[in-house]
Protein backbone atom coordinates (compact mmCIF):
# COMPACT_ATOMS: atom_id res chain seq x y z
CA UNK A 1 0.00 0.00 0.00
CA UNK A 2 1.14 3.56 -0.47
CA UNK A 3 0.66 6.36 1.93
CA UNK A 4 1.54 9.23 -0.20
CA UNK A 5 -0.23 9.87 -3.01
CA UNK A 6 1.41 10.06 -6.75
CA UNK A 7 1.05 12.72 -9.08
CA UNK A 8 3.90 11.15 -10.94
CA UNK A 9 1.10 10.27 -13.70
CA UNK A 10 0.42 14.05 -13.95
CA UNK A 11 4.54 15.38 -14.64
CA UNK A 12 7.23 13.64 -13.16
CA UNK A 13 8.40 16.68 -11.42
CA UNK A 14 7.77 20.43 -11.99
CA UNK A 15 10.64 20.06 -13.84
CA UNK A 16 9.32 18.01 -16.32
CA UNK A 17 9.47 20.03 -19.95
CA UNK A 18 5.97 18.62 -20.59
CA UNK A 19 4.85 20.92 -17.48
CA UNK A 20 6.53 24.31 -18.57
CA UNK A 21 5.15 23.49 -22.20
CA UNK A 22 1.53 22.68 -21.35
CA UNK A 23 1.48 25.69 -19.18
CA UNK A 24 2.32 27.95 -22.15
CA UNK A 25 0.26 26.67 -24.33
CA UNK A 26 -2.75 27.18 -22.28
CA UNK A 27 -3.53 30.35 -23.74
CA UNK A 28 -3.14 30.04 -27.23
CA UNK A 29 -5.48 27.06 -26.77
CA UNK A 30 -8.22 29.33 -25.27
CA UNK A 31 -7.83 31.83 -27.57
CA UNK A 32 -8.21 29.48 -30.50
CA UNK A 33 -11.26 28.21 -28.98
CA UNK A 34 -12.62 31.71 -28.79
CA UNK A 35 -11.52 32.78 -32.33
CA UNK A 36 -13.93 29.51 -34.03
CA UNK A 37 -16.49 30.41 -31.80
CA UNK A 38 -16.45 34.15 -33.50
CA UNK A 39 -15.31 32.59 -36.54
CA UNK A 40 -18.21 33.10 -39.44
CA UNK A 41 -19.32 29.29 -40.39
CA UNK A 42 -21.89 27.65 -43.47
CA UNK A 43 -22.01 25.10 -41.97
CA UNK A 44 -22.86 25.54 -38.31
CA UNK A 45 -23.10 21.50 -37.33
CA UNK A 46 -19.90 21.22 -38.01
CA UNK A 47 -18.69 23.97 -36.32
CA UNK A 48 -20.76 23.21 -32.68
CA UNK A 49 -18.65 19.87 -33.33
CA UNK A 50 -15.50 21.67 -33.63
CA UNK A 51 -16.23 23.83 -31.02
CA UNK A 52 -17.25 20.87 -28.54
CA UNK A 53 -14.48 18.80 -29.70
CA UNK A 54 -11.84 21.67 -28.43
CA UNK A 55 -13.51 22.48 -25.60
CA UNK A 56 -13.35 18.66 -23.86
CA UNK A 57 -9.93 18.52 -25.73
CA UNK A 58 -8.70 21.91 -23.46
CA UNK A 59 -10.38 20.65 -20.74
CA UNK A 60 -8.89 17.75 -20.72
CA UNK A 61 -5.36 18.96 -21.96
CA UNK A 62 -5.59 21.60 -18.64
CA UNK A 63 -6.52 19.10 -16.28
CA UNK A 64 -3.35 17.37 -15.20
CA UNK A 65 -1.80 20.89 -14.65
CA UNK A 66 -4.19 22.05 -12.19
CA UNK A 67 -4.21 18.49 -10.59
CA UNK A 68 -0.54 18.97 -10.17
CA UNK A 69 -0.25 22.30 -8.62
CA UNK A 70 -3.06 22.54 -6.59
CA UNK A 71 -2.41 18.99 -5.37
CA UNK A 72 1.28 19.85 -4.45
CA UNK A 73 0.51 23.04 -2.61
CA UNK A 74 -1.96 21.34 -0.61
CA UNK A 75 0.25 19.38 1.06
CA UNK A 76 3.54 21.57 0.19
CA UNK A 77 1.64 25.06 1.52
CA UNK A 78 5.33 26.81 0.35
CA UNK A 79 6.60 24.77 -2.88
CA UNK A 80 7.76 27.59 -4.89
CA UNK A 81 7.68 26.08 -8.75
CA UNK A 82 3.67 25.30 -7.71
CA UNK A 83 3.48 28.72 -6.19
CA UNK A 84 4.65 30.44 -9.23
CA UNK A 85 2.32 28.38 -11.67
CA UNK A 86 -0.53 29.76 -9.64
CA UNK A 87 -0.87 33.11 -11.56
CA UNK A 88 -0.54 32.23 -15.33
CA UNK A 89 -3.26 29.34 -14.05
CA UNK A 90 -5.64 31.93 -12.69
CA UNK A 91 -5.15 34.29 -15.73
CA UNK A 92 -6.03 31.26 -17.78
CA UNK A 93 -9.16 30.30 -15.36
CA UNK A 94 -10.28 34.41 -16.34
CA UNK A 95 -9.42 33.84 -19.93
CA UNK A 96 -11.61 30.40 -19.97
CA UNK A 97 -14.28 32.47 -18.34
CA UNK A 98 -14.70 35.07 -20.71
CA UNK A 99 -14.64 32.37 -23.50
CA UNK A 100 -17.69 30.79 -21.72
CA UNK A 101 -19.71 33.99 -22.30
CA UNK A 102 -18.76 34.06 -25.74
CA UNK A 103 -19.76 30.74 -26.01
CA UNK A 104 -23.06 31.33 -24.30
CA UNK A 105 -23.85 34.27 -26.50
CA UNK A 106 -23.01 32.48 -29.86
CA UNK A 107 -25.34 29.46 -29.12
CA UNK A 108 -28.63 31.76 -27.45
CA UNK A 109 -27.72 33.44 -31.33
CA UNK A 110 -28.97 30.07 -32.98
CA UNK A 111 -32.41 30.81 -33.66
CA UNK A 112 -32.36 26.61 -34.70
CA UNK A 113 -30.24 25.38 -31.74
CA UNK A 114 -32.55 22.61 -31.14
CA UNK A 115 -32.87 21.31 -34.28
CA UNK A 116 -28.88 21.57 -34.79
CA UNK A 117 -28.29 19.46 -31.62
CA UNK A 118 -31.11 17.12 -32.78
CA UNK A 119 -29.23 16.26 -35.97
CA UNK A 120 -26.03 15.42 -34.80
CA UNK A 121 -25.05 12.28 -32.23
CA UNK A 122 -21.91 14.55 -30.54
CA UNK A 123 -24.24 17.49 -30.29
CA UNK A 124 -27.21 15.31 -29.39
CA UNK A 125 -25.18 13.98 -26.53
CA UNK A 126 -23.73 17.00 -24.77
CA UNK A 127 -27.45 18.86 -25.72
CA UNK A 128 -28.03 19.28 -22.06
CA UNK A 129 -24.82 21.19 -21.69
CA UNK A 130 -25.09 23.40 -24.87
CA UNK A 131 -28.79 24.37 -24.15
CA UNK A 132 -27.82 25.27 -20.64
CA UNK A 133 -25.00 27.76 -21.89
CA UNK A 134 -27.30 28.97 -24.68
CA UNK A 135 -29.91 29.46 -21.60
CA UNK A 136 -27.21 31.40 -19.15
CA UNK A 137 -26.92 34.40 -22.13
CA UNK A 138 -30.31 35.36 -20.91
CA UNK A 139 -28.78 36.15 -17.50
CA UNK A 140 -25.18 37.48 -18.65
CA UNK A 141 -24.45 41.26 -17.65
CA UNK A 142 -24.83 43.74 -20.87
CA UNK A 143 -21.52 42.81 -22.76
CA UNK A 144 -20.91 46.90 -22.63
CA UNK A 145 -20.57 46.80 -18.68
CA UNK A 146 -19.24 43.26 -18.10
CA UNK A 147 -15.57 44.06 -18.37
CA UNK A 148 -15.96 47.08 -15.77
CA UNK A 149 -18.49 45.20 -13.34
CA UNK A 150 -16.18 42.29 -13.28
CA UNK A 151 -13.37 45.00 -12.66
CA UNK A 152 -15.31 46.74 -9.66
CA UNK A 153 -15.92 43.25 -8.25
CA UNK A 154 -12.17 42.41 -8.23
CA UNK A 155 -12.03 45.69 -5.98
CA UNK A 156 -15.24 45.53 -4.32
CA UNK A 157 -16.91 42.26 -3.16
CA UNK A 158 -13.95 40.07 -3.58
CA UNK A 159 -11.59 42.24 -1.28
CA UNK A 160 -14.43 42.51 1.37
CA UNK A 161 -14.23 38.87 1.32
CA UNK A 162 -10.84 38.60 1.55
CA UNK A 163 -11.01 41.08 4.40
CA UNK A 164 -13.06 38.71 6.18
CA UNK A 165 -10.49 36.19 5.59
CA UNK A 166 -8.01 37.85 7.24
CA UNK A 167 -9.62 39.04 9.98
CA UNK A 168 -10.68 35.45 10.89
CA UNK A 169 -7.07 34.22 10.57
CA UNK A 170 -5.79 37.09 12.90
CA UNK A 171 -7.36 37.73 15.57
CA UNK A 172 -6.57 36.39 18.55
CA UNK A 173 -8.70 35.31 21.49
CA UNK A 174 -7.86 35.10 24.58
CA UNK A 175 -8.39 31.97 26.39
CA UNK A 176 -7.26 31.16 29.98
CA UNK A 177 -4.72 34.08 29.66
CA UNK A 178 -3.41 32.80 26.41
CA UNK A 179 -3.43 34.29 23.42
CA UNK A 180 -4.60 31.54 20.72
CA UNK A 181 -5.99 31.65 17.23
CA UNK A 182 -10.36 31.40 16.10
CA UNK A 183 -9.33 28.06 14.49
CA UNK A 184 -8.15 26.74 18.31
CA UNK A 185 -10.55 28.27 19.94
CA UNK A 186 -13.35 26.60 17.83
CA UNK A 187 -11.31 23.13 18.06
CA UNK A 188 -12.29 23.50 22.13
CA UNK A 189 -15.78 22.68 21.28
CA UNK A 190 -15.37 19.05 20.77
CA UNK A 191 -12.82 18.85 24.21
CA UNK A 192 -13.72 16.19 26.36
CA UNK A 193 -13.44 18.75 29.60
CA UNK A 194 -16.92 20.48 29.78
CA UNK A 195 -14.88 23.74 31.25
CA UNK A 196 -12.76 23.70 28.23
CA UNK A 197 -15.85 23.87 26.85
CA UNK A 198 -17.36 26.65 28.05
CA UNK A 199 -14.49 28.82 29.17
CA UNK A 200 -13.60 28.41 24.79
CA UNK A 201 -17.13 30.04 23.90
CA UNK A 202 -17.14 32.60 26.37
CA UNK A 203 -13.16 33.88 25.16
CA UNK A 204 -14.45 33.09 21.34
CA UNK A 205 -17.21 35.56 21.74
CA UNK A 206 -15.37 38.03 23.33
CA UNK A 207 -13.17 37.89 20.53
CA UNK A 208 -15.79 38.32 17.82
CA UNK A 209 -16.37 41.86 19.48
CA UNK A 210 -13.23 42.98 18.40
CA UNK A 211 -13.85 42.55 14.69
CA UNK A 212 -17.71 42.58 14.36
CA UNK A 213 -18.10 46.48 12.65
CA UNK A 214 -15.23 45.18 10.03
CA UNK A 215 -17.15 41.72 9.80
CA UNK A 216 -20.33 43.84 9.27
CA UNK A 217 -18.98 45.90 6.63
CA UNK A 218 -17.84 42.80 4.43
CA UNK A 219 -21.15 40.73 4.99
CA UNK A 220 -23.44 43.95 4.18
CA UNK A 221 -21.26 44.74 1.37
CA UNK A 222 -20.94 41.18 -0.43
CA UNK A 223 -24.62 41.00 0.09
CA UNK A 224 -25.52 44.07 -0.99
CA UNK A 225 -23.02 43.59 -4.42
CA UNK A 226 -24.98 39.87 -4.64
CA UNK A 227 -28.50 41.81 -4.92
CA UNK A 228 -26.97 44.47 -7.89
CA UNK A 229 -25.49 41.25 -9.52
CA UNK A 230 -29.26 39.57 -9.92
CA UNK A 231 -30.72 42.69 -10.54
CA UNK A 232 -27.85 43.35 -13.68
CA UNK A 233 -28.30 39.59 -14.78
CA UNK A 234 -31.78 39.71 -14.85
CA UNK A 235 -32.59 37.43 -12.31
CA UNK A 236 -36.04 38.06 -9.56
CA UNK A 237 -33.22 38.51 -6.88
CA UNK A 238 -30.47 36.61 -5.11
CA UNK A 239 -32.10 33.53 -4.34
CA UNK A 240 -33.58 33.35 -7.74
CA UNK A 241 -30.02 33.92 -9.30
CA UNK A 242 -28.43 30.63 -6.82
CA UNK A 243 -31.52 28.39 -6.88
CA UNK A 244 -30.73 28.89 -11.52
CA UNK A 245 -27.35 28.11 -11.15
CA UNK A 246 -27.80 24.92 -8.89
CA UNK A 247 -30.42 23.60 -11.41
CA UNK A 248 -33.04 23.70 -8.77
CA UNK A 249 -36.67 24.92 -8.54
CA UNK A 250 -38.19 26.99 -5.66
CA UNK A 251 -40.73 24.30 -5.27
CA UNK A 252 -37.91 21.90 -4.27
CA UNK A 253 -36.38 23.86 -1.76
CA UNK A 254 -39.48 24.62 -0.13
CA UNK A 255 -40.54 21.08 -0.44
CA UNK A 256 -37.47 20.26 1.69
CA UNK A 257 -37.89 23.07 4.32
CA UNK A 258 -40.80 21.74 4.60
CA UNK A 259 -40.51 18.12 5.66
CA UNK A 260 -37.14 19.46 8.08
CA UNK A 261 -39.55 21.97 9.59
CA UNK A 262 -42.18 19.21 10.72
CA UNK A 263 -39.68 17.74 12.20
CA UNK A 264 -38.02 20.25 14.27
CA UNK A 265 -39.57 19.33 17.35
CA UNK A 266 -37.95 15.44 17.17
CA UNK A 267 -34.66 16.54 16.27
CA UNK A 268 -35.08 19.07 18.90
CA UNK A 269 -35.51 15.97 21.34
CA UNK A 270 -32.14 14.58 20.69
CA UNK A 271 -30.55 18.10 21.88
CA UNK A 272 -32.63 17.83 25.06
CA UNK A 273 -31.52 14.58 25.61
CA UNK A 274 -27.83 15.28 25.28
CA UNK A 275 -28.29 18.58 27.62
CA UNK A 276 -29.95 15.99 30.00
CA UNK A 277 -26.89 13.74 29.62
CA UNK A 278 -24.24 16.57 29.84
CA UNK A 279 -26.31 17.35 33.35
CA UNK A 280 -28.10 21.03 31.69
CA UNK A 281 -31.61 21.97 32.83
CA UNK A 282 -32.54 24.18 30.54
CA UNK A 283 -31.56 22.81 26.89
CA UNK A 284 -28.26 22.32 25.45
CA UNK A 285 -25.74 25.36 25.43
CA UNK A 286 -24.61 26.44 22.52
CA UNK A 287 -20.79 25.52 23.37
CA UNK A 288 -21.84 22.15 24.10
CA UNK A 289 -23.64 21.44 20.91
CA UNK A 290 -19.92 19.49 19.88
CA UNK A 291 -19.60 17.38 23.57
CA UNK A 292 -18.41 14.24 23.13
CA UNK A 293 -20.48 11.61 24.29
CA UNK A 294 -20.01 7.84 25.33
CA UNK A 295 -16.69 6.19 24.06
CA UNK A 296 -14.66 4.26 21.40
CA UNK A 297 -11.24 3.66 22.98
CA UNK A 298 -10.13 1.48 19.83
CA UNK A 299 -7.97 3.09 17.48
CA UNK A 300 -7.00 1.96 13.98
CA UNK A 301 -4.34 1.43 11.34
CA UNK A 302 -4.42 2.66 8.02
CA UNK A 303 -3.99 -1.06 6.78
CA UNK A 304 -7.18 -2.05 9.54
CA UNK A 305 -8.90 0.90 7.84
CA UNK A 306 -8.51 -0.33 4.32
CA UNK A 307 -9.89 -3.62 5.38
CA UNK A 308 -12.66 -2.44 6.83
CA UNK A 309 -13.48 -0.21 4.19
CA UNK A 310 -12.86 -2.82 0.91
CA UNK A 311 -15.84 -5.44 3.24
CA UNK A 312 -18.17 -2.94 4.08
CA UNK A 313 -18.00 -1.87 0.37
CA UNK A 314 -17.75 -5.04 -1.17
CA UNK A 315 -20.91 -6.34 0.63
CA UNK A 316 -22.67 -3.10 -1.10
CA UNK A 317 -21.36 -2.81 -4.56
CA UNK A 318 -17.56 -4.71 -6.01
CA UNK A 319 -17.42 -1.83 -8.39
CA UNK A 320 -16.82 0.30 -5.51
CA UNK A 321 -14.70 -1.88 -3.47
CA UNK A 322 -12.60 -2.71 -6.91
CA UNK A 323 -12.10 1.49 -7.25
CA UNK A 324 -11.10 1.71 -3.40
CA UNK A 325 -8.42 -1.25 -3.42
CA UNK A 326 -7.18 0.29 -6.65
CA UNK A 327 -6.27 3.84 -4.66
CA UNK A 328 -4.81 2.42 -1.96
CA UNK A 329 -2.85 0.04 -4.08
CA UNK A 330 -1.84 2.60 -6.83
CA UNK A 331 -1.18 5.68 -4.72
CA UNK A 332 -4.40 7.57 -4.74
CA UNK A 333 -4.34 8.67 -0.97
CA UNK A 334 -2.11 11.08 0.28
CA UNK A 335 -2.59 10.04 4.28
CA UNK A 336 -1.04 10.75 7.29
CA UNK A 337 -0.92 14.58 8.26
CA UNK A 338 2.25 16.11 8.49
CA UNK A 339 4.38 19.86 8.50
CA UNK A 340 3.04 22.15 5.72
CA UNK A 341 0.33 19.70 4.89
CA UNK A 342 -3.35 22.01 5.20
CA UNK A 343 -6.16 20.38 7.54
CA UNK A 344 -9.17 18.53 6.73
CA UNK A 345 -9.81 16.31 3.49
CA UNK A 346 -10.95 16.81 0.04
CA UNK A 347 -11.19 14.85 -2.98
CA UNK A 348 -10.41 16.13 -6.55
CA UNK A 349 -10.48 13.71 -9.81
CA UNK A 350 -9.14 13.73 -13.16
CA UNK A 351 -11.58 12.61 -16.04
CA UNK A 352 -9.29 12.12 -18.62
CA UNK A 353 -7.50 9.24 -16.92
CA UNK A 354 -10.63 8.59 -14.85
CA UNK A 355 -8.53 8.67 -11.35
CA UNK A 356 -8.72 10.52 -8.59
CA UNK A 357 -6.80 12.15 -5.80
CA UNK A 358 -7.76 12.22 -1.99
CA UNK A 359 -5.96 14.30 1.04
CA UNK A 360 -6.72 12.86 4.08
CA UNK A 361 -5.19 13.82 7.50
CA UNK A 362 -5.58 10.49 8.85
CA UNK A 363 -4.70 9.40 12.97
CA UNK A 364 -6.16 6.64 13.43
CA UNK A 365 -9.79 7.40 14.62
CA UNK A 366 -13.07 5.78 13.36
CA UNK A 367 -14.19 9.23 12.60
CA UNK A 368 -11.00 9.48 9.89
CA UNK A 369 -12.02 6.02 8.43
CA UNK A 370 -15.27 7.66 8.10
CA UNK A 371 -13.69 10.41 6.34
CA UNK A 372 -11.78 8.21 3.91
CA UNK A 373 -15.24 6.36 3.16
CA UNK A 374 -16.56 10.03 2.62
CA UNK A 375 -13.46 11.54 -0.10
CA UNK A 376 -13.49 7.99 -1.62
CA UNK A 377 -17.14 8.41 -1.76
CA UNK A 378 -15.91 11.14 -4.16
CA UNK A 379 -13.84 9.33 -5.99
CA UNK A 380 -16.41 6.83 -7.45
CA UNK A 381 -18.90 9.72 -8.26
CA UNK A 382 -16.06 10.92 -10.45
CA UNK A 383 -15.46 7.18 -11.75
CA UNK A 384 -18.95 6.82 -12.22
CA UNK A 385 -19.27 10.28 -14.44
CA UNK A 386 -16.31 9.29 -16.98
CA UNK A 387 -19.39 7.05 -18.43
CA UNK A 388 -20.53 10.64 -20.34
CA UNK A 389 -18.95 13.34 -22.27
CA UNK A 390 -16.47 15.51 -19.86
CA UNK A 391 -18.49 18.67 -21.14
CA UNK A 392 -21.73 16.59 -18.90
CA UNK A 393 -20.15 16.44 -15.70
CA UNK A 394 -20.43 19.62 -14.13
CA UNK A 395 -22.14 18.84 -11.01
CA UNK A 396 -24.61 21.37 -8.77
CA UNK A 397 -23.43 22.21 -5.53
CA UNK A 398 -26.81 20.58 -3.97
CA UNK A 399 -25.64 16.98 -5.21
CA UNK A 400 -21.58 17.19 -5.30
CA UNK A 401 -22.44 15.63 -1.88
CA UNK A 402 -24.41 12.66 -2.59
CA UNK A 403 -21.91 9.79 -3.79
CA UNK A 404 -19.50 11.24 0.05
CA UNK A 405 -22.61 11.29 2.24
CA UNK A 406 -24.26 7.79 1.41
CA UNK A 407 -20.74 6.12 1.73
CA UNK A 408 -20.23 7.85 5.41
CA UNK A 409 -24.10 6.36 5.66
CA UNK A 410 -23.48 2.93 4.65
CA UNK A 411 -20.41 2.85 7.23
CA UNK A 412 -22.44 3.93 9.83
CA UNK A 413 -24.86 1.04 9.54
CA UNK A 414 -22.38 -1.53 9.61
CA UNK A 415 -20.44 -0.41 12.78
CA UNK A 416 -23.16 0.15 14.41
CA UNK A 417 -24.07 -3.68 14.12
CA UNK A 418 -22.59 -5.49 17.11
CA UNK A 419 -21.49 -2.01 19.16
CA UNK A 420 -22.04 -1.48 22.70
CA UNK A 421 -24.06 0.79 24.38
CA UNK A 422 -21.23 3.21 24.82
CA UNK A 423 -20.30 2.77 21.20
CA UNK A 424 -23.25 3.06 19.76
CA UNK A 425 -24.37 6.27 21.96
CA UNK A 426 -20.66 7.56 20.38
CA UNK A 427 -21.78 6.37 17.19
CA UNK A 428 -25.05 7.75 17.14
CA UNK A 429 -24.01 11.17 18.42
CA UNK A 430 -21.45 11.56 16.20
CA UNK A 431 -24.35 11.73 13.34
CA UNK A 432 -26.74 13.24 14.56
CA UNK A 433 -24.30 16.03 15.32
CA UNK A 434 -23.76 16.20 12.19
CA UNK A 435 -26.93 15.52 10.78
CA UNK A 436 -28.86 18.03 13.14
CA UNK A 437 -25.93 20.77 11.36
CA UNK A 438 -27.36 20.08 8.06
CA UNK A 439 -30.78 20.10 8.84
CA UNK A 440 -31.44 22.13 12.10
CA UNK A 441 -28.12 24.77 11.87
CA UNK A 442 -28.41 24.90 8.29
CA UNK A 443 -31.92 26.21 8.33
CA UNK A 444 -30.69 28.85 10.66
CA UNK A 445 -28.56 29.76 8.40
CA UNK A 446 -30.76 29.77 5.28
CA UNK A 447 -33.43 32.07 7.51
CA UNK A 448 -31.15 34.56 8.59
CA UNK A 449 -29.33 34.92 5.09
CA UNK A 450 -32.50 35.86 3.40
CA UNK A 451 -33.50 38.67 6.18
CA UNK A 452 -29.78 40.07 5.51
CA UNK A 453 -30.54 39.84 1.66
CA UNK A 454 -34.06 41.10 1.96
CA UNK A 455 -32.89 44.15 4.06
CA UNK A 456 -30.30 45.46 1.81
CA UNK A 457 -33.03 46.98 -0.35
CA UNK A 458 -33.38 49.51 2.53
CA UNK A 459 -30.24 49.91 4.69
CA UNK A 460 -27.35 48.14 5.70
CA UNK A 461 -27.53 46.35 8.92
CA UNK A 462 -25.85 47.60 12.00
CA UNK A 463 -23.75 45.04 14.47
CA UNK A 464 -26.79 44.55 16.49
CA UNK A 465 -29.28 44.25 14.03
CA UNK A 466 -27.04 40.96 12.51
CA UNK A 467 -26.98 39.82 15.87
CA UNK A 468 -30.51 40.26 16.66
CA UNK A 469 -31.52 38.52 13.35
CA UNK A 470 -28.80 35.82 14.15
CA UNK A 471 -30.48 34.82 17.75
CA UNK A 472 -33.74 34.71 15.95
CA UNK A 473 -33.12 32.61 13.12
CA UNK A 474 -31.28 30.10 16.12
CA UNK A 475 -34.76 30.35 17.84
CA UNK A 476 -36.95 29.65 14.58
CA UNK A 477 -34.73 26.27 13.86
CA UNK A 478 -33.38 25.28 17.10
CA UNK A 479 -36.36 26.52 19.66
CA UNK A 480 -36.35 24.80 22.54
CA UNK A 481 -33.43 22.71 21.71
CA UNK A 482 -30.84 25.32 23.14
CA UNK A 483 -30.54 26.92 25.93
CA UNK A 484 -32.17 30.37 25.26
CA UNK A 485 -29.20 32.32 27.58
CA UNK A 486 -26.30 30.68 25.51
CA UNK A 487 -27.02 30.97 21.96
CA UNK A 488 -24.25 32.28 19.35
CA UNK A 489 -25.08 35.57 17.98
CA UNK A 490 -21.81 36.07 15.73
CA UNK A 491 -22.69 32.75 13.96
CA UNK A 492 -22.65 35.57 10.71
CA UNK A 493 -18.97 36.23 11.62
CA UNK A 494 -18.07 32.74 12.05
CA UNK A 495 -19.01 31.39 9.12
CA UNK A 496 -17.28 32.02 6.03
CA UNK A 497 -19.96 30.70 3.65
CA UNK A 498 -22.46 33.97 3.96
CA UNK A 499 -18.46 36.03 2.51
CA UNK A 500 -18.46 33.83 -1.17
CA UNK A 501 -19.00 36.34 -3.93
CA UNK A 502 -19.61 33.81 -6.19
CA UNK A 503 -21.70 31.24 -4.08
CA UNK A 504 -25.01 33.20 -1.98
CA UNK A 505 -26.78 31.02 0.24
CA UNK A 506 -24.40 28.32 0.28
CA UNK A 507 -26.04 27.19 3.14
CA UNK A 508 -29.23 24.78 1.89
CA UNK A 509 -26.82 22.30 -0.26
CA UNK A 510 -25.45 20.83 2.32
CA UNK A 511 -29.01 20.04 3.65
CA UNK A 512 -30.17 19.12 0.15
CA UNK A 513 -27.15 16.80 -0.17
CA UNK A 514 -27.35 15.15 3.32
CA UNK A 515 -31.21 14.26 2.79
CA UNK A 516 -30.82 13.60 -0.47
CA UNK A 517 -27.98 11.08 -0.07
CA UNK A 518 -30.15 9.75 3.10
CA UNK A 519 -33.07 9.38 1.08
CA UNK A 520 -30.86 7.17 -1.55
CA UNK A 521 -30.01 4.95 1.33
CA UNK A 522 -33.35 4.20 2.90
CA UNK A 523 -34.18 3.16 -1.05
CA UNK A 524 -30.89 0.76 -0.77
CA UNK A 525 -32.38 -0.74 2.39
CA UNK A 526 -35.74 -1.57 0.74
CA UNK A 527 -34.64 -2.97 -2.59
CA UNK A 528 -31.30 -3.88 -1.67
CA UNK A 529 -28.49 -4.89 -4.18
CA UNK A 530 -31.38 -4.10 -7.68
CA UNK A 531 -31.20 -0.70 -6.61
CA UNK A 532 -27.05 0.01 -6.95
CA UNK A 533 -27.00 -0.22 -10.51
CA UNK A 534 -29.28 2.45 -10.21
CA UNK A 535 -27.59 4.60 -7.95
CA UNK A 536 -24.72 4.20 -10.00
CA UNK A 537 -26.30 4.88 -12.91
CA UNK A 538 -27.43 8.22 -10.88
CA UNK A 539 -24.29 9.04 -9.96
CA UNK A 540 -23.29 8.95 -13.70
CA UNK A 541 -25.88 11.52 -14.56
CA UNK A 542 -25.68 14.29 -12.03
CA UNK A 543 -24.18 16.75 -14.76
CA UNK A 544 -26.50 15.93 -17.81
CA UNK A 545 -30.01 17.51 -16.23
CA UNK A 546 -31.59 19.64 -13.73
CA UNK A 547 -32.05 18.02 -10.69
CA UNK A 548 -35.52 17.56 -10.43
CA UNK A 549 -34.94 15.44 -13.74
CA UNK A 550 -32.50 13.49 -12.94
CA UNK A 551 -33.88 12.31 -9.82
CA UNK A 552 -37.90 11.73 -11.61
CA UNK A 553 -35.66 9.58 -13.98
CA UNK A 554 -35.00 7.26 -11.07
CA UNK A 555 -38.37 7.47 -9.37
CA UNK A 556 -37.40 10.11 -7.09
CA UNK A 557 -39.92 13.29 -6.54
CA UNK A 558 -37.92 15.96 -4.97
CA UNK A 559 -40.44 18.52 -5.89
CA UNK A 560 -42.89 17.63 -3.07
CA UNK A 561 -42.24 16.89 0.96
CA UNK A 562 -43.09 13.01 0.61
CA UNK A 563 -39.60 11.58 -0.01
CA UNK A 564 -37.70 14.73 2.19
CA UNK A 565 -39.52 12.89 4.98
CA UNK A 566 -38.63 9.90 4.24
CA UNK A 567 -35.20 11.13 4.34
CA UNK A 568 -35.81 13.05 7.29
CA UNK A 569 -37.49 9.88 9.09
CA UNK A 570 -33.90 8.08 9.31
CA UNK A 571 -32.44 10.87 11.75
CA UNK A 572 -35.61 11.17 13.75
CA UNK A 573 -35.39 7.61 14.30
CA UNK A 574 -31.66 7.94 15.64
CA UNK A 575 -32.55 11.06 17.65
CA UNK A 576 -35.66 8.80 19.17
CA UNK A 577 -33.08 5.89 19.78
CA UNK A 578 -30.21 8.62 21.21
CA UNK A 579 -32.98 9.61 23.67
CA UNK A 580 -33.87 5.99 24.61
CA UNK A 581 -29.99 5.25 25.22
CA UNK A 582 -29.94 7.95 27.67
CA UNK A 583 -33.12 7.08 29.32
ZN1 LIG B 1 -17.36 16.06 0.59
Amino acid sequence: MKTNWDLSVFYKSFDDPAFAADLAALPGRIDALTAMIDAPADDEIAKLRGIVEAFEALNEASEPLYMMVMLTLSTDAQNPAANAAQTPLNRAGMAFAQMESRLSRYLASLDNLDALIEGDEVLRARGFALREYAETARHQIDPALEGPVLKMQLSGGKQFSELRGKLDATVLVDYRGEQIPLSAARAKAYDADPAVRRDAYEAELAAYKKIELPMSYCLNAIKAEACTMAELKGYKDVLDMTLCESRLTARTLDAMWTAIREALPQLRGYFKAKAKLLGHKNGLPFYDLFAPVGSCARTYTIEEARDMLLSVFGRFCPEIADMMKTAFEDGWIDVYPHAGKRGGAFCSGCYSKNISRVMTNFTGSLSDISTLAHELGHAFNNRMLCRVPSMMTETPMPLAETASTFNETVLAAEVRKGASRDEELMLLDASLTENTQVMVDIYSRFLFEQKVVDAQADHALSVDELKEAMLWAQEQSYGDGLDPEVRHPYMWACKSHYYSTGRHFYNFPYAFGGLFARGLYARYEQEGASFVPVYCDLLSRFGSDTIEHITASVGIDVTTPDFWRSAVASVVAEAERFAELVG
